[in-house]
């Protein structure tokens, strides 16, 4: 910490803050250009699997920023500092109104999934983007689904409530991201309209291993999710023997490397054209391998 140190440490530790601001402040003004001029954003998705069968039941839509001198700057370092600088309303809108006309122009039925951050869940406007884009784009509110992870639980519990009632009017579906990573409270999931649980990912990579109990808590994640009416994704699927173990644990869909990373549009087109709905496990075969 800072207060131990001496002078220098102090001044290098201030630089190290000054050089965090100026980086944000640059991703923020850099962010404004690309949504004002709708340039260097786009939306690539990753298939979710029927565990059964491999056939794509659903994408989730990621959002990938082409940074015109940084390159490709990841969610995980722009997301935030939207949410941070009043920009994740319009960058949400953007990103449902992109979603639903690529998904409205997929042949079938399958479902898309789109990450709504607590920010936006906590805009009393939330429904009203979401009933426009769905307009506008002609989608069956049945194949849209949003993706919320715990953090929407900070907020006041009566509008939280009157949200998830007017989302679900809406006829959309409700996925819980990340559980078991937030405040996670059962008594959340008896009072909110879920249709899926996705497993997070660090209950799924290295469930193998031994000596460790992420295999038991994805058993009771799955278990639970059943007795509520629920489905289940594991997230972050990366190897055979973990596939092999969601699989016989009983989580429903599948997401992760091992199918799919994350695909652009014209390539997601290309598939469900091709009539050939699954996807081939290729990840790296821990057991097979070692
Ligand atoms: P998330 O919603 O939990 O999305 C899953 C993340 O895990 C994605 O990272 C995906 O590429 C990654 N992933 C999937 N399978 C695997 C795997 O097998 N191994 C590994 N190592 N990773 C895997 P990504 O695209 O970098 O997104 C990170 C986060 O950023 C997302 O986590 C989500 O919280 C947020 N995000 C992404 N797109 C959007 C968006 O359009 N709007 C909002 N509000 N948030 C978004
Ligand atoms: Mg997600
Ligand atoms: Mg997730
Ligand atoms: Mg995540």
């Amino acid at each position: 910490a800072a207060k131990g140190g001496g002078r220098g440490q102090y001044r290098f530790y201030s630089s190290e803050l000054k050089d965090g601001a100026r980086h944000r402040r640059e991703i923020e003004e850099d962010l404004r250009d690309a949504l004002s001029m709708d340039q260097g954003l786009e939306m690539h998705y990753q298939p979710l699997v029927d565990a059964k069968t491999h056939r794509v039941k659903c994408f989730e839509a990621l959002i990938r920023w082409n940074h015109p001198e940084r390159g490709w700057i990841s969610p995980g370092d722009f997301i935030p500092v939207a949410e941070d600088t009043n920009q994740i309303g319009d960058l949400g809108e953007w990103v449902l109104r992109r979603v639903c006309t690529d998904a409205s122009s997929w042949p079938g039925d399958i479902s898309v999934a789109v990450n709504v951050s607590a920010v936006q869940f906590g805009d009393p406007n939330l429904p009203q983007i979401v009933c426009k884009a769905l307009k506008d784009s002609g989608l069956d509110p049945r194949r849209l689904e949003l993706e919320l992870t715990e953090s929407v639980f900070i907020g006041d519990p009566n509008a939280t409530h009157d949200m998830f009632v007017a989302l679900k009017k809406l006829g959309v579906a409700l996925a819980l991201d990340d559980f078991g990573t937030g405040y996670s409270s059962l008594g959340y999931l008896k009072n909110a309209p879920f249709d899926k649980i996705k497993i997070d990912q660090s209950f799924v990579r290295g469930s193998t291993e031994n000596d460790n109990n992420n295999s038991a808590i994805i058993t009771a994640i799955v278990s639970l999710a059943g007795a509520l009416n629920m489905t289940t994704v594991a997230e972050g699927v990366e190897a055979m023997d973990e596939l092999e173990l969601v699989r016989e644990r009983g989580a429903t869909y599948i997401q992760g490397f091992i199918f799919s990373k994350a695909i652009p549009q014209d390539v997601v087109l290309e598939k469900l054209e091709s009539g050939d709905l699954a996807f081939e496990p290729n990840g790296p075969a821990k057991h097979r391998s070692e």
